[in-house]
């Protein structure tokens, strides 16, 4: 498939980045102590096939639920499970859909009650370098340039960079060309084309960058135990600039917080 998509292309995935969008939006009310992460991801699963799409990442590559669940020191790929969440926890929510053909996949880190100060700062320093990515996303730039932003943002506060995992591409599948890693050199790797669509994707550990995995085949967790953040987007590149086609407006309604860090990236505002 083709790297440089149609609008009508991008159209297709933005519906698909909504659902995830309302999917998690519809989550972030949920999220609290004593609810286990498998009775999330099976509100998620009805809710999703209730809006005429398949969840995106059931069975793909064989994974067994609709979310990845990934809490505390789990950077990504954690399985649902029947534990309690507890306070001060938090909880890397990461959704796929697949709807009219196309695909949708974001992600987001949920405080779960009450977290302390440095969890905080790691959960919106790795928001901000999303943004901060995102905005690298432009014509005459390369991926490179959006993995030096990233990587430059979050290693001033001491925190690591994930490197095996990255973001992606997407439309028809799920993972397309080109990856797009979250640390780079300004100026290296492909060039962005016009109608190009990416999941850019910071997953950011508080402590070193190095990962491990655990036995069951999936979960990514810190070498260190420290926590880990996840933040994703599916971004276009229209008219030579970032446009957002997912958002996190759902889950701020949902959580009462008012945030206007999506209006740069967006031509025309979204009705919720
Ligand atoms: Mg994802
Ligand atoms: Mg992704």
């Amino acid at each position: 498939m083709s790297l440089q998509k149609t609008t009508e292309e991008i159209e297709l995935i933005r519906t698909s980045a909504l659902l995830v969008s309302k999917t998690l939006g519809m989550l972030a009310a949920e999220i609290k102590p004593g609810v286990s992460t498998l009775e999330l991801d099976k509100k998620a699963e009805a809710f999703i096939r209730d809006h005429d799409a398949i969840p995106g990442f059931l069975g793909l590559y064989g994974f067994p639920n609709t979310l990845c669940m990934s809490p505390n020191e789990q950077v990504v790929h954690g399985i649902p499970n029947d534990t309690p969440l507890e306070n001060g926890e938090i909880i890397s929510i990461d959704c796929g859909v697949l709807k009219n053909g196309y695909y949708g996949d974001h992600a987001y880190t949920f405080p779960v009650g009450e977290i302390d100060l440095e969890t905080t700062k790691l959960l919106d320093r790795t928001k901000e370098s999303l943004y901060i990515g995102i905005e690298a996303f432009r014509s005459g730039n390369r991926v490179g340039d959006v993995g030096y932003a990233i990587q430059h943002h979050v290693e001033q506060f001491g925190y690591g960079v994930v490197r095996e995992l990255v973001g992606h591409g997407l439309g028809k599948t799920m993972h397309e060309k080109p990856e797009m890693p979250n640390y780079g050199k300004r100026g290296k790797g492909k060039v962005f084309l016009e109608g190009m669509v990416v999941a850019i994707e910071p997953m950011i550990n508080r402590g070193t960058h190095r990962i491990k995995q655990l036995k069951d085949g999936w979960t990514i967790l810190t070498a260190d135990g420290a926590p880990s953040a996840h933040f994703e987007h599916n971004v276009a590149l229209v008219n030579g600039k970032p446009e957002l086609l997912s958002t996190f407006q759902y889950i701020y309604e949902a959580l009462g917080i008012s945030s206007d860090e999506e209006i740069p990236f967006r031509t025309a505002p979204i009705s919720l």
